[in-house]
């Protein structure tokens, strides 16, 4: 039997665990005994890791399409075709016709190589992931308003804060094990405030539940600093010292009245005041928030309105302070990290100018140093500009590396009809999924119990995995499907080991300059940003001093959400996740005791609603927006409110995103999965 230390590959908690193996099989997994995160605990999904890593349907082979089908072939024959193809490609039309999508599953070894490979070997800014459907908002918001796009203070910080707002989130399924660090400071007296359209588990922890419309959050957020700012709850003196713009900001509330937020959010304007009152007054307060803030119209918008609260009353760059954003997948803040977008390259410095900065010249000469080309200074699209562009023929080839757009991005239809549209897409991943099946050529990638490498958690904390079992088949890892693809392009990258790709990096990439393997094994982890060798890294960002210089205020008016109901569709449709599953459900959804729990999609609707349509429990019924329609079961519950329905992001048999609106933030790229307007029956079969 053999033992390696590893970080758990689901959600961004980034919990440390022990995978077990034997004959090249992992055999068990369980907690690591004494960390920060999560000493001695896992999540029901973390127990469960082992089956999906051996799942029979895993990909052994590469594939490539002939005469329409995929069949097995040799790797020579797989790299061959798709180097051919993307230079065929590049020759005919541009650098610019093609895009890459890396995968926040990936190491950051390899999302380092993924921005690489587009920008050197392939010429193109063209390059996202994950977070464009998540936290992009946060990152952009947040480096407006502060200067860095990174949670603020660790999870084991959590329990210094003697008020949470927790807004838009629901860790209690999507971050369990910080839910848990939550319930412990609730147990020592910490006052949780909940603000969210459903009654989620942690509301019965909180004193206050705030159950605001969908898509209102921009509102509360705006009233609540109303609130301070005219009961004087403001901290004057970090106001004076450490932000700007504030007299600006200050004037904008008055445009407003508690009681236009109260018709808006559906929440008794005593509420938002009590609301206001207990995060500026019952200090350290710290806000947690997710996916319900960011994933809006609206979305960056809301995070500099969160923003602002922190910065009124001084709750930032403290112990218990702070704004708290949970990263979802294990490794989407090393995507962001690493560059793996249109416009920012490894350690954000701007190569272009949607972050509101020039493009960083000298950023860029060193990457064009290290890479031996010129970099384009063309903005890359975001995913959802690659998907248009691709339905309007623009994009002619992608390379979508471990993820499933066709069930993660908003509006599968129309990603299915982009995908129908390439010339070619690759696709690299553990399973055939629904975006792999459509692929020309699919590479068998390995998982992260079969690689070595880095992750960096929700708390910006950089941790080693090590590999528990040689890779499965003939698959292989991301950092070498990359390496030996852009050889056959002739772009030499040759690197010994992961290591050297992470020295590398770090060279190029100011937050990660002092971490080593090294450190990282000793440490359990480092806390970007280390400047220097020897430092243990940042556990609290803007203790000295706000990143940017000063913080800046920022109001945004509230903008409803691009559909609400209306006769033909007369219900708010949200969307999130469940304990059991994970993102696209391709790991969970192939793991026995997880797949029991829930083995098929559902829609959550309140009882009253379902006694007026004739709805009763498990019934199949048909949900259907502008988009798009699907059959699913009724789940009857009081967890949701009247007018709402909710149903799961995670089963990628019945694809929750084929009703979801691709509205974007012009700002962050993100689409408003999180709301729209749809009808539900009865299905009559
Ligand atoms: Fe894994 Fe997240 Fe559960 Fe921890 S909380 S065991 S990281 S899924």
């Amino acid at each position: 039997m053999k033992r390696a230390s590893t970080i758990c590959p689901y959600c961004g908690t980034g919990c440390n665990i022990y995978l077990t193996s034997k004959n090249g099989r992992v055999t068990g997994v369980y907690p690591s005994q004494h960390n920060d995160i999560n000493s001695a605990k896992l999540c029901v999904k973390g127990w469960n890791i082992p089956e999906f890593i051996a799942h029979a349907d895993r990909l052994k082979k590469p594939l490539i399409r002939k005469n329409g089908k995929l069949a097995e072939c040799e790797w020579e024959e797989a790299l061959d075709f798709t180097a051919q193809r993307l230079l065929n490609i590049k020759t005919k039309y541009s650098p610019d016709t093609i895009a890459i999508i890396g995968s926040a599953r990936c190491t950051n070894e390899e999302l380092y190589l993924t921005q690489k490979f587009a920008r050197a070997v392939i010429g193109t800014n063209n390059v996202d992931h994950c977070a464009r459907i998540c936290h992009a908002p946060t990152v952009t918001g947040l480096i407006a308003s502060l200067g860095s796009g990174g949670m603020t203070n660790p999870i084991e910080d959590i329990k210094n804060a003697k008020t949470i707002l927790l807004i838009g989130g629901n860790p209690f399924e999507a971050h369990p094990i910080i839910a848990g660090h939550m319930i412990d400071a609730v147990d020592n007296k910490t006052e949780l405030i909940v603000a969210d359209p459903r009654r989620t588990r942690l509301c019965d922890f909180a004193q206050m539940h705030l159950p605001l419309r969908p898509g209102s959050d921009l509102a509360l957020i705006n009233a609540m600093a109303k609130v301070i700012v005219d009961e004087d709850l403001v901290d004057k003196a970090f106001i004076k010292n450490h932000t700007e713009k504030y007299e600006e900001f200050k004037e904008s509330l008055k445009n407003f009245s508690l009681e236009e937020a109260q018709s808006i959010t559906g929440i008794a304007k005593e509420e938002i005041i009590a609301a206001a009152r207990k995060y500026a007054t019952c200090k350290p307060s710290s806000i947690i928030y997710t996916l319900g803030i960011t994933e809006h119209y609206t979305g960056t918008a809301n995070v500099r309105a969160l923003a602002n609260l922190t910065l009124l009353t001084g709750n930032i760059g403290k112990p218990g302070t702070g704004i708290n954003p949970l990263r979802g997948q294990n490794n989407v803040q090393g995507g962001c990290d690493m560059g793996v977008a249109p416009f920012i390259l490894p350690g954000y410095a701007p190569i272009a100018s949607l972050c509101e900065n020039k493009s960083d010249m000298e950023a860029i000469k060193k990457h064009e140093a290290v890479c031996r080309v010129p970099f384009s200074l063309q903005e890359g699209l975001m995913t959802p500009q690659m998907i248009e562009s691709a339905l309007n023929g623009d994009i002619k080839a992608m390379w979508v590396m471990g993820e499933d757009l066709l069930t993660t991005e908003a509006n599968a239809n129309k990603t299915q009809k982009a995908f129908e549209s390439l010339d070619f897409l690759a696709v690299s991943d553990l399973f055939l999924t629904p975006t792999a099946q459509m692929a020309d050529v699919v590479f068998p990638a390995c998982s992260f119990a079969e690689k070595e490498g880095t992750f960096t958690n929700t708390e910006r904390r950089v941790q080693r995995i090590n590999k528990a079992i040689e890779p499965l088949g003939e698959s292989k890892s991301d950092l070498e499907i990359i390496t030996l693809l852009s050889l056959k392009m002739n772009y030499i990258m040759k690197y010994n080991n992961c290591e050297e790709v992470f020295e590398e990096m770090k060279s190029l990439t100011p937050q990660y300059a002092g971490i080593t393997y090294n450190e990282l094994e000793s440490q359990r982890g480092i806390q970007w940003p280390c400047l220097q060798e020897g430092s243990k890294g940042t556990p609290i960002l803007h203790s000295k001093g706000i990143a940017r210089g000063k913080g800046e205020f920022c109001f945004s008016e509230y903008i409803e959400p691009k559909e609400t109901p209306d006769e033909q569709f007369p219900f708010y449709l949200s969307t999130g996740r469940i304990l059991f599953h994970y993102n696209c459900g391709s790991m969970s959804g192939r793991t026995t005791r997880l797949a029991r729990e829930f083995s098929e999609n559902f829609v959550m609707i309140h009882p009253a609603d379902a006694r007026r349509l004739g709805i009763e429990e498990h019934d199949e019924v048909v949900v259907s927006t502008r988009r798009g329609e699907i059959t699913v079961r009724a789940k009857i519950t009081d967890e949701t409110a009247p007018g709402l329905l909710w149903m799961p992001i995670n089963f990628y048999k019945s694809r929750t995103n084929l009703l979801t609106n691709d509205a974007m933030d012009e700002k962050s790229g993100v689409s408003e999965v999180k709301v729209c307007a749809a009808a539900i029956k009865r299905s009559k079969k």
